[in-house]
């Protein structure tokens, strides 16, 4: 006969680790992006695995966005490509922080370009956590990885489940359940 102590004590497991939550997170985040063409999402946490701040890639905050070109044939100068003018989540994120980000992981769907590499180790971020390289082969990239080297920022890519996908629509499904 079972011990009554016992009976509600049921094994309960979440379906997803921190890293793919977070990384969850910043792929939601990317889906908000108007970007037609480059859709990135990034999410900064603390060692307490608390969101500190979110960003998406867009163009600059309260800007008359109808004014703006959101193409990126290189063709034509700067200012008649989104390059000049579109702000890189990780950017948007930072800019948005309202505490420190010392000691924070930084959950990105893309590696970070130099630029918001420097923003990163600038604001003393201790670890990149990444779904996608693709820009891998590119100066940008490279200089990305030596400012991380040189400033003692780690960075690793996020073997995400795929399998993870499925439950997080059933999941959804139940939650629409009752609409
Ligand atoms: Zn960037």
């Amino acid at each position: 006969m079972m011990n009554n102590e016992n009976i509600n004590f049921i094994e309960a497991k979440s379906k997803l680790n921190w890293d793919e939550y977070f990384m969850l997170q910043a792929m939601i985040a990317a889906f908000k992006s108007k970007d037609p063409a480059t859709k990135v999402g990034s999410v900064f946490v603390d060692q307490n695995n608390h969101q500190i701040t979110m960003g998406y890639n867009g163009f600059i905050a309260g800007i008359d966005e109808t004014k703006l070109p959101w193409g990126k044939d290189r063709s034509v100068g700067l200012e008649h490509q989104k390059y000049g003018y579109v702000v890189h989540s990780e950017a948007n994120a930072i800019l948005h922080a309202t505490r420190s980000l010392e000691g924070a992981k930084a959950y990105v769907t893309l590696f970070p370009c130099n630029e918001c590499a420097k923003l990163i180790a600038s604001s003393k971020v201790k670890e990149v956590i990444f779904l996608s390289d693709k820009h891998r082969d590119t100066e940008e990239n490279r200089i990305a990885k030596k400012i991380f080297e040189l400033s003692g920022v780690s960075y690793r890519k996020l073997d995400f489940r795929p399998e993870i996908l499925g439950h997080l629509v059933e999941h959804l499904n139940s939650q629409l359940v009752e609409l």
